[in-house]
């Protein structure tokens, strides 16, 4: 019998509390909504769905939270992907509105994610604060248009302006320019959550199946999602493999790009390095279009991501190519030891707004968050468990958008995807 695929050898999956030990899909099983794909996608979805009544079957080709969804930064921010071109597009639909539905939904899946957390009591380093700073004094302008729309808003009282000496105050280098300090933000352990949200579906007669490879989606009144090794008849179905399958190709190829987006993290610190690095415990990201990312995890680590390799294909020495960028940010952590390296596959969107449509009448998909998923996968997973059920008001706002499609992307490869980043990082350094 074929073995799991192993979990990338990450900090994360060295500390998960309780490792998955779903069955395999064998043999033919019915129910009403069954979802391919194991991540935050396919598990919020499943959850929702759950919590509804309706009996669910999640199929995962390795294992829960094997995918972008195990292996991320683990920070939960309010920055949507392609909100302002979200912004543009919806203005159309809804009109004056679309400002205040874009604005919610930037908020919406801290206080989903926070009230699993509560409600299922899952255990995954929950903590509070976040800071976005300025890598170059042009950025400021941007970064307190945004501060100062919080403002507007009650989420306003949790988010501060630093200036160039504030920031230093609570994050050790001298690199930034200033920042917004959130602290309705969040950072936490993102495989616990995604195990512990699976398990919560579980609890409420959701079915995983894992190591169950799908190969094909019949499609029909009666969907059916045919696995390497068995078979799920449904009323419904969503595709929520993101940028890890390559199903429905004539539908999707060209639509989502992979990129590969790598982490680091330190041995331990002492408790001194801590307070030199980041006495307060905050996540933080920086202003640039490839940004560096970084936080504390519960046992002392730095854990810090940054750049990313959009060939669609792996880095081969993540170490050595963060380590720069780590010890640029502090210097005072130079030869530190790296004890854990590795990456995931995100799926970037052209214009980064989320992708949701249906691929017939009964096979709807959600992908493509840019690297911001975390929030967003558990306000579409809200989304999708509505649609399912027949409440297709925000689903149809999305599937309405306009996306760009790369056409022979698959057979050509990330090239245009690669040349086009090149051109906007190009662009931001002129900033
Ligand atoms: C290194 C990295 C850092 C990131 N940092 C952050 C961050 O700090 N904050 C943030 O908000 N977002 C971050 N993101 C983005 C975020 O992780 C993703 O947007 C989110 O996890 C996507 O969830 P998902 O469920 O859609 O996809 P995934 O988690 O990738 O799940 C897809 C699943 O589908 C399964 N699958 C694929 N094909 C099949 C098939 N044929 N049959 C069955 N199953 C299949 C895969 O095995 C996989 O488990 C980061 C991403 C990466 C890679």
């Amino acid at each position: 019998m074929p073995q799991p695929s192993p979990r990338c050898a990450s900090y994360y999956s060295a500390t998960i509390h309780q490792e998955t030990d779903y069955p395999r899909l064998e043999g033919d099983h019915r129910v009403d909504v069954a979802i391919i794909g194991g991540g935050f996608t396919g598990i919020n979805t499943a959850l929702e769905l759950s919590e509804r009544g309706y009996r669910v079957a999640v199929i995962e080709a390795n294992r829960v939270g094997w995918g972008a969804s195990g292996r991320n930064g683990g920070q939960v921010t309010g920055s949507l992907s392609g909100q302002d071109a979200m912004l543009k597009q919806l203005r159309r639909t809804l009109g004056a509105q679309a400002d205040d539905f874009v604005w919610n939904l930037r908020w919406r899946g801290h206080s989903i994610l926070r009230q699993r957390v509560e409600k299922y009591a899952i255990d995954c380093d929950l903590k509070f604060g976040h800071l976005q700073a300025a890598y170059k004094p042009s950025h400021i302008d941007e970064l307190k248009r945004d501060h100062e729309a919080s403002q507007q808003h009650e989420i306003g009282r949790h988010v501060h302006w630093l200036d160039a000496a504030d920031t230093a105050k609570v994050i050790g280098t001298e690199l930034y320019h200033g920042a917004i300090r959130n602290d309705f933000n969040m950072h936490l352990h993102p495989l616990n959550l995604c195990l512990g949200e699976a398990r919560a579906a579980v609890s409420l007669g959701a079915q995983i199946f894992e190591n169950s490879t799908v190969i094909d989606i019949v499609h029909g009144d009666t969907p059916v999602v045919v696995g390497d090794h068995g078979r799920v008849t449904a009323d419904a179905v969503v595709l929520a493999g993101n940028a890890y399958h390559r199903l429905e190709r004539r539908r999707l190829g060209g639509k989502l790009f992979p990129a590969s987006l790598g982490i680091v993290t330190t041995a331990p610190l002492s408790a001194e390095q801590q307070a030199s690095v980041n006495p307060e415990d905050l996540a933080v990201y920086d202003t640039r279009f490839v940004l560096d990312y970084y936080r504390l995890t519960a046992d002392g680590r730095l854990l810090f991501g940054g750049g990313a390799n959009y060939s669609g294909n792996a880095s081969e020495d993540i170490g050595a190519e963060l380590r720069p960028r780590l010890e640029h940010t502090f210097p005072q952590l130079k030869d530190v030891a790296l004890d854990f390296q590795w990456q995931g596959m995100a799926g970037i969107v052209i214009n980064r707004i989320p992708q949701l449509g249906k691929l017939s009448p009964k096979v709807f998909y959600a992908q493509g968050y840019s690297g911001h998923g975390i929030a967003t996968s558990h306000i579409v997973g809200e989304i999708m468990a509505k649609a399912v059920s027949g409440q297709l008001e925000e689903f149809d706002l999305f599937a309405d958008m306009r996306h760009w499609r790369v056409p022979f992307s698959d057979r050509l490869g990330n090239g245009l995807l690669a040349a086009g980043m090149w051109y906007y990082q190009l662009r931001e350094k002129l900033r």
